[in-house]
């Protein structure tokens, strides 16, 4: 017996694991893989990606489903449409012998009339995107009557992402589900409050340490000044030939601006973010798993779940506000027993961010020196000379040209052809780094020089973490980047509608699906009063007060009736 038999796996499910590679079963997998059989228990997994958590749910699943039944008996709720499709992927290899069993993705971007027309065929696992998830519902178009299992991936982010209402909703209307299974790399209040209400004395399983995946990270930090941060990555990644990485921003914005400096400085990268159609993204990542492109430049929500092989580098252009998003990013690296390094380019005032981040991941973050010049220089320079070396000279007709090209050659020295080399590859590198400056910002800078990111919108606090005892009520809003604001206009949208003054307001941290304020206790409630229930784009508006960067809805417990209208996210 297999050790994956051993977890009471079927002979076709242990043959396909056999097939993946898998020779034992992770932590996760150990623990939640006997007790998702059994088909009657909840389940709370506390547990990151990368842990191989698909698998301890996926495999369960396709165990506990009756394929002579054409109808949904499973449902899995995840946040992106990457990560929806990849569960999917892993489902497809998870079912090689188990062909009659039928897993269909349901997410927005894509035309909803296929998918219908998919599950009309008849499917047994759906894996869902909440917002999608609810259109099919209101259309009709998905049979919930039956489903028995509901697994809710990644709930953490789900929540922040501000899908409380749609996963209780789902919930709520699940009414023949026997067992309810939650995934989540933590559990923040809002998680429990799931566990609470629809769950029925779960089993609670957590793997390792919030480290446990990320234990071959290499964390190094390179402080810069704000103006510099581009520079900064542009070093940085001159600086590391070989790398194949992603590199992480705020907004979407930032990550179409830097893709365009970028391609039109002759680098090789790509951006992925939430304006992209769907077909866009799959070409995107496509390109990216196939490394025609080197780099890849995303937004946290869209790179959620990713996971591609072999990435050797994962680099914050800006450090996350919440940390959390930290352990996700830095997970793309690293997987499979490989090591990885994340790279995060911070200003000078953020030390205290580090600090906890060494808290939260246990592990040490090194602090590096910003290359000068003439390091990247050096370092491309030897790569090159490496690959010369390493280049592959069995194949070609290379004889014929020899006598010619000794010949040719009968004068020149070693040095001089190696000289010549060099030229014709570096004589671009040498010159844009001949006089390139220090990036490093030193020990005065923080005094003496404005840091254009530390700007708040409001002016006058700095970015940092949410202080209670600081006069200021943090307001969670629905509204974000996605809606087509961007940093100004929000600001704008906000006063015009609450017709408050700028002075109120501390910082806005505006994100793709979503906002948060911080504002005037004083002035919160009419904040509130002049926000919530109002509609923008013919969207109902939500604003209610948040804690720690969760929304705090007013429903806690479901007593609030749903929102009829649709927060269209994808
Ligand atoms: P996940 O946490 O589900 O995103 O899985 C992370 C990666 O681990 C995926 O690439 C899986 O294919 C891989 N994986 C899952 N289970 C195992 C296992 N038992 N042994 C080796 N790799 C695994």
């Amino acid at each position: 017996m297999n050790l994956f038999e051993e977890l009471g796996l079927k002979e076709e499910l242990v043959k396909a694991i056999a097939d993946l590679g898998f020779e034992a079963p992770t932590p996760i997998q150990q623990k939640a893989i006997p007790i998702l059989i059994s088909g009657t228990t909840d389940f709370v997994g506390l547990a990151q990606t990368g842990t191989g958590k698909t698998a301890a749910f996926g495999m369960p699943l396709l165990q506990l489903i009756d394929v002579t039944q054409k109808h949904p008996q499973a449902l899995i709720i995840c946040p992106t449409r990457e990560l929806c499709l990849q569960i999917c992927n892993d489902l497809q290899d998870y079912k090689k012998y188990l062909k009659s069993a039928v897993a269909e993705p349901v997410y927005g971007g894509a035309s909803i009339v296929m998918q219908i027309r998919a599950l009309k065929k008849g499917v047994h696992i759906v894996v869902a995107t909440p917002g999608r998830l609810i259109d099919m519902i209101e259309r009709k178009a998905i049979d919930l009557e039956k489903v028995k299992y509901v697994v809710l991936d990644e709930a953490d982010e789900m929540l922040n992402m501000g899908f409380r209402e749609d996963i209780d909703f789902v919930l709520k209307n699940t009414i023949k589900r026997e067992s309810t299974w939650m995934f989540s790399a933590t559990m923040p209040p809002e998680v429990r409050a799931i566990s609470k209400n629809f769950m029925r004395d779960p089993q609670e399983v957590t793997v390792g340490k919030k480290n446990t995946a990320n234990v071959n990270i290499d964390h190094q930090y390179f402080i810069t000044p704000a103006q510099s941060r581009y520079e900064t990555l542009k070093r940085l990644v001159d600086f590391n030939p070989g790398m194949y990485g992603i590199i992480f921003t705020r907004t979407k914005a930032d990550a179409q601006e830097i893709t365009e400096r970028l391609n039109k400085e002759g680098y090789d990268i790509e951006a992925l973010h939430g304006d992209l159609t769907q077909q866009q993204r799959d070409k995107v990542m496509g390109r990216f798993r196939q490394k025609s492109i080197q780099l890849l430049i995303a937004t946290d929500v869209a790179a959620r779940g990713i996971d591609v092989e072999g990435i050797t580098h994962v680099i914050n252009y800006e450090l996350p506000d919440d940390m959390e998003v930290y352990t996700h990013r830095s997970g793309r690296t690293a997987r499979a027993g490989k090591s990885g390094i994340c790279i995060s380019i911070c200003h000078s005032r953020e030390s205290y961010k580090i600090k906890q981040l060494e808290r939260m991941t246990n592990a040490q973050f090194h602090k590096l020196d910003i290359p000068t010049g003439k390091d990247v220089c050096r370092k491309q320079f030897f790569h090159f000379m490496d690959k010369l070396m390493q280049a592959d000279i069995s194949h070609g007709d290379y004889e014929t040209y020899m006598p010619d090209l000794l010949k040719k050659f009968e004068d020149v020295s070693k040095e001089e052809v190696l000289k010549r080399v060099s030229a014709l590859e570096f004589n671009h590198f040498l010159k844009y780094y001949q006089n390139a400056e220090d990036l490093n910002a030193r020990g005065d800078f923080r005094d003496r020089r404005p840091d254009n990111n530390n700007r708040d919108m409001g002016g006058r606090r700095e970015r940092g973490s949410f202080n209670r005892d600081s006069g200021y009520a943090r307001l969670f809003i629905n509204l974000g980047t996605k809606d087509g604001f961007y940093k100004a206009s929000f600001l704008q949208f906000i006063l015009d509608e609450s017709n408050l003054s700028k002075d109120a307001l501390g910082k806005i941290d505006l994100r793709e699906m979503n906002a948060w304020i911080e504002i005037d206790k004083s002035a919160a409630g009419k904040m509130i009063k002049a926000m919530d229930g109002k509609k923008h784009n013919n969207r109902l508006i939500r604003m209610n007060e948040a804690d720690g960067g969760f929304k705090r809805p007013n429903d806690e417990g479901g007593g609030r009736k749903r929102i009829p209208v649709r927060e269209k996210r994808y």
